[in-house]
């Protein structure tokens, strides 16, 4: 992907609403709108960061899963997903990949690592599944006979084809062993459909793709796989490890996580 600057870019937008500093006038244009239309966006986007954390905790602990294969990384946001693994388990290895030319140059630059792990990047696009997996960082980085947490966090919502969509999630959880795990995150009108609607529209009119769905068009995504407690949730509901969001309500956080094993 060509390196646009003058156009807003959806990992750009998401570093504003985190407070992040690598972003553009356009970026920046387009995310204040979307806050002014969407005013909770903020917190759903650090809610989202503390779903990645507890569902990575969850995998490198409970499960015992070593490799992780991120998908739509994004710009680098402290603590990233290979320091929350490597703290449970500092062999822990770690392949990001985006489409984002600013994503992997700011990857690249910050994310290192333990030395007993490892992590890769790849500049790759989640439309193509299969040239991710044949990719010499994933071949290189993984034994692909042990499993593998695989995550797509606040990305599947820049996929409006819904057939698509399905085949895209099938390819990649297809290749992967029994025990491996899959991981999303999600946007969803379920509770305020008008203002989700709006939000939609603001991505839109800017040319970026965006699609909220609701739990079920979430659940027929994840057909197959078991579903881990409590399945899926609005992302502050799965697994609360601290009361600091215990009072925010679904609608302002308009986003569903789950996470399901492969069977
Ligand atoms: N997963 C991170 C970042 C989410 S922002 C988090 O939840 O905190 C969405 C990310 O998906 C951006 O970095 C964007 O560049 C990336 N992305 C969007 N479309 C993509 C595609 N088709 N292929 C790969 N990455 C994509």
């Amino acid at each position: 992907m060509e390196l646009k600057i003058d156009q807003p870019h959806t990992a750009r937008m998401y570093d504003y609403y985190l407070g992040g500093k690598d972003n553009y006038p356009a970026d920046r244009e387009a995310a204040e709108q979307a806050i002014a239309t969407f005013p909770t966006l903020r917190t759903t986007a650090r809610a989202n960061r503390s779903f990645l954390h507890r569902a990575t905790r969850f995998l490198a602990g409970e499960a015992g899963i070593r490799q992780f294969l991120d998908i739509g990384t994004g710009i680098p946001t402290s603590p990233n997903l290979h320091e929350v693994a490597q703290e449970i388990a500092r062999e822990s290895r770690v392949v990001y990949v985006d489409n984002d030319p600013i994503v992997l140059a700011a990857a690249r630059a910050l994310l290192t690592g333990t030395p007993e792990g490892r992590t890769a990047y790849l500049e790759a696009d989640l439309h193509d599944p299969a040239a991710i997996l044949a990719s010499a960082a994933l071949r290189e980085t993984f034994d692909l006979g042990r499993p593998v947490a695989l995550s797509l966090i606040a990305v599947l919502h820049f996929f409006p084809d819904e057939r698509g969509l399905r085949d895209i999630v099938r390819t990649l959880t297809g290749a992967l062993p029994a025990g491996s795990y899959l991981t999303i995150s999600h946007a969803t009108g379920d509770f305020a459909p008008e203002r989700m609607d709006e939000l939609i529209g603001i991505y839109r009119r800017r040319g970026l793709a965006a699609q909220a769905r609701g739990r079920a068009e979430i659940a027929r995504l994840l057909d197959g796989l078991d579903l881990v407690d409590p399945g899926i949730s609005v992302l502050h509901r799965w697994r609360p490890d601290s009361s600091d969001e215990a009072g925010l309500t679904d609608a302002e956080i308009a986003g569903y996580g789950v996470v399901a094993r492969v069977p």
